[in-house]
């Protein structure tokens, strides 16, 4: 059977990637779109996504009564996510195009890619509103490669002085030094702090306002003394930084992953 199809291009198109489906339901101020996918784990999930996308990921088989039904009784906090996402821009959506704007330490800069010139060597810095790009080549993968690499700098440098700054406010505690800072590119968490006392801090999160940067570090500091989050981590948290819930609420407003 099978020498019968040999050298023949088969006119039957592969089947399509089983893309998003879309489910409407009634929400407080409107309809409510979401994209719909059946996936093999075993209960719905609803997510909302920076720019406002909706997602519903449901059970391969799942009824369809039952799909809108539970999409229906979350619509409220559906739209209440919608309306606080919608505006925000993610990292991750990024253009690296003219004029575009880029955040660094909460301020937003207007992206301006020129040639190289005489005197003004190529990569990147700050000149007054703006972040300059001198590329002979615009195309925004370099871009992006450029910025990304003026940006691992920036954090680099920030998170290093952020936490030697901090860092005596939990030693008063009895905390060790810290053991190390890495500085990664991480899609759901700003920070990590290893047993071995190694931070880890989002690249990304450069672009956060100072005290949004100093709530994290402080954050992975107390990681030092106390590993999860229970009371005694809090009330840590709490001693050497009173106002971290105004900052931790300020972080997720001004950034998104
Ligand atoms: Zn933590």
């Amino acid at each position: 059977m099978f020498g019968i199809f040999r050298g023949k291009k088969s006119r039957a198109s592969p089947a399509p990637p089983a893309g998003p489906e879309r489910l409407v339901v009634e929400g407080p101020d409107g309809l409510i779109v979401t994209e719909l996918t059946f996936d093999r784990f075993s209960s719905l999930r609803i997510s909302v996504r920076p720019g406002g996308v909706v997602r519903v990921r449901a059970p391969i088989g799942s009824d369809m009564a039952f799909v809108r039904g539970s999409v229906q009784a979350r619509a409220e906090w559906i739209a209440r996510h919608v309306a606080r996402l919608a505006g925000m821009r993610p990292v991750r959506m990024l253009a690296y195009v003219q004029g575009e704007k880029h955040a660094l330490l909460g301020r937003e800069y207007v992206l301006d890619i020129r040639p190289p010139e005489a005197g003004c060597p190529r990569g990147v810095r700050l000149e007054g509103e703006s972040i300059v790009v001198r590329l002979r080549d615009a195309d925004p993968g370099r871009v992006r490669r450029a910025l990304d690499a003026w940006y691992l700098d920036q954090s680099r440098a920030v998170f290093a002085r952020v936490l030697r700054e901090l860092w005596p406010r939990v030693a008063g505690y009895g905390a060790a030094r810290v053991a190390g800072l890495k500085v990664r590119a991480m899609t759901s968490r700003w920070g990590t702090c290893s047993r071995a006392g190694v931070i880890t801090l989002n690249r990304h999160l450069v672009r956060a306002p100072l005290v949004c940067v100093e709530y994290v570090a402080a954050h992975e500091l107390c990681h030092l003394l106390y590993f999860g989050h229970g009371a005694d981590f809090k009330a840590l948290l709490t001693a050497v930084m009173p106002d971290w819930k105004r900052r931790r609420a300020l972080l997720r407003r001004s950034l998104t992953l």
